[in-house]
């Protein structure tokens, strides 16, 4: 449906407009965070600075907004009923029966009133997930209500984002959805100030008046939301439905003026008018749902727009390459993006890859388990090691080119316990890596347990593949890559974390450089 779109979006205007925002997303389900889900379940599992791992809508919240975000960013039911349960073992709640009501719903409203507390924003945006009706979400509509109740109309808004179905058979938009679910939203006593409809057709003035007069809000806070080609354009459909004024009208804040949208604009305007198109191949095991690479797919979307280049990305699933194909399958692809990934499936392919790349001299950016096939293929093809591999495929390989952690080796448990959240990397001068980043040190977001082995650091230096970032504290390699290749680099951390619309990442930005040069 696109409410975390939407959400962005309405944080961009306002952030341009001079006031400070956040956005928060909570979600319905019980997992204690998405780090455990499946990226087929619910897409690519986002991890922040501070190392919480978060729904994939908050990379929406930080390309829009370009601010980072946080755990308190993020919230689900797992999460709110374990804090409940550990106060009730702890006695804080002791001679009480703890309930939905109000124990769930004080700890939902604590969330959602955090980020606002110590005057940080002026607006703190909170994304419901899920959809209006559902069992799951019915104490955060209650916990909303409340809010409203305490905190007064001037100091909130509620916008629901229905879908307006266009039947082709008798050209007509179908308004009945929106209005059944503006009825369960009355039902739980909470009236909504804006409908945003989702719509692939223009609404219609009479439209809008239906809409208006049936689910009781002003004409002007119906506001359309028409399919777009690039998700950027939102912001600026926004603008146009006025949804900034609505929302700072009713809000009751101070109007400072248009919002500066210029170096949007210029985004958008590079991204609308390529002067070059690329294909890279994005190597990955689970392709069937684009989603899953979400941000690594619009890294590159940012790196095209600030190189006048319109990026198609070819998503290839691993799985499908093999020794009698791989030539054939990657034939054509200008560049090379080996995904991040968990576990054995697939592994082959990925390998396959690096070594298309390497030998061709095709630009490749390999992240995360991508860094660590690139050193497998290193290691088996340069090195001579067959049988080098990464313990988290073959426990009891010869030669543990990527082994687990020190740290990880006594952790059982699997949530949230990696190397999570942001780490520093020192930068080698002289390498591409510093080339691109133009600084001596960054810092970089990880999810991962195994690293490169440091054992064979000094063979891998002298065959031709070095180490040009490291982390200053542990020593850990951080970016590997062969100085002698067009430009071949495999990171150990998740750049595309931190890629935004104003300020793509500069390795994104020099990958896609030399793919088109
Ligand atoms: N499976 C690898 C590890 O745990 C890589 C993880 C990843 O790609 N995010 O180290």
């Amino acid at each position: 449906m696109g409410k975390g779109i939407i959400s962005a979006s309405l944080g961009k205007l306002l952030q341009a407009r001079g006031f400070k925002v956040t956005i928060q997303k909570l979600d319905p389900y019980i997992n204690v965070d998405p780090g455990t889900l499946n990226p087929y379940e619910h897409g690519e599992c986002y991890v922040t600075l501070d190392g919480a791992e978060t729904d994939l809508d908050l990379g929406h919240y930080e390309r829009f907004l370009g601010i980072p975000t946080s755990q308190a960013n993020n919230v689900t039911t797992g999460r709110i009923y374990q804090t409940v349960i550990n106060k009730e073992r702890k006695g804080d709640y002791l001679g009480k029966t703890v309930q939905v009501i109000p124990h769930i719903t004080d700890e939902i409203k604590r969330r959602i009133k955090l980020l606002g507390t110590k005057n940080r924003f002026d607006v703190v945006i909170t994304e419901i997930g899920e959809t209006v009706g559902d069992i799951e979400s019915l104490p955060y509509i209650e916990a909303v209500r409340q809010l409203i109740w305490e905190m007064g109309e001037s100091n909130t808004l509620v916008i629901h984002l229905t879908l307006v179905p266009f039947l082709s058979a008798t050209g007509e938009l179908k308004t009945k959805p929106t209005q059944h679910s503006v009825k369960v939203l009355l039902e739980n006593g909470i009236q909504p100030n804006v409908l945003i409809l989702r719509t692939e057709k223009d609404l219609t003035i009479d439209i809008r008046k239906k809409v208006a007069l049936f689910c009781n809000v002003n004409l002007e806070s119906v506001v359309q939301s028409i399919d777009v080609s690039t998700i950027y354009e939102v912001p600026i459909l926004m603008q146009k439905e006025k949804l900034d004024v609505t929302a700072i009208k009713k809000l009751k804040l101070t109007d400072t003026g248009p919002p500066e949208l210029a170096p949007w604009k210029q985004f958008l305007k590079r991204l609308k008018n390529p002067k070059h198109t690329v294909k890279i191949g994005l190597i990955g095991k689970y392709v069937e749902l684009q989603d899953s690479y979400k941000s690594i797919h619009e890294s590159l979307i940012h790196a095209g727009s600030s190189n006048d280049c319109k990026v198609e990305v070819k998503f290839i699933h691993s799985e499908d390459i093999t020794d009698s194909n791989y030539v054939e399958l990657l034939d054509g692809l200008k560049g090379i993006v080996v995904a991040p990934g968990f576990g054995d499936r697939g592994i082959d392919g990925k390998i396959l890859s690096v070594k298309y790349a390497r030998k061709n001299n095709i630009p490749f950016f390999g992240v995360c388990l991508g860094l660590q096939c690139a050193v497998i293929e290193f290691a088996r093809d340069v090195l001579e090691l067959d049988k080098a591999h990464s313990t988290e495929m073959a426990t009891k390989t010869p030669h543990p080119v990527i082994d687990l952690m020190e740290e990880q080796k006594g952790v059982t448990e699997k949530g949230g316990t990696m190397r999570l959240g942001g780490y520093p990397c020192v930068l080698k001068k002289g390498t591409i890596a510093h080339a691109a980043y133009a600084v001596k040190e960054v810092m970089e977001r990880h999810r991962h347990r195994y690293e490169f082995n440091n054992h064979y650091l000094d063979a891998f230096e002298k065959a031709g593949m070095i180490a040009s970032g490291i982390n200053p504290d542990t020593y850990l390699v951080e970016i590997m890559e062969i100085p002698l290749h067009k430009w071949f680099i495999g990171v150990q951390f998740h750049p595309e974390y931190s890629s935004t619309v104003l300020r793509p990442h500069p390795l994104f930005v020099s990958f896609i450089k030399a793919s088109i040069s």
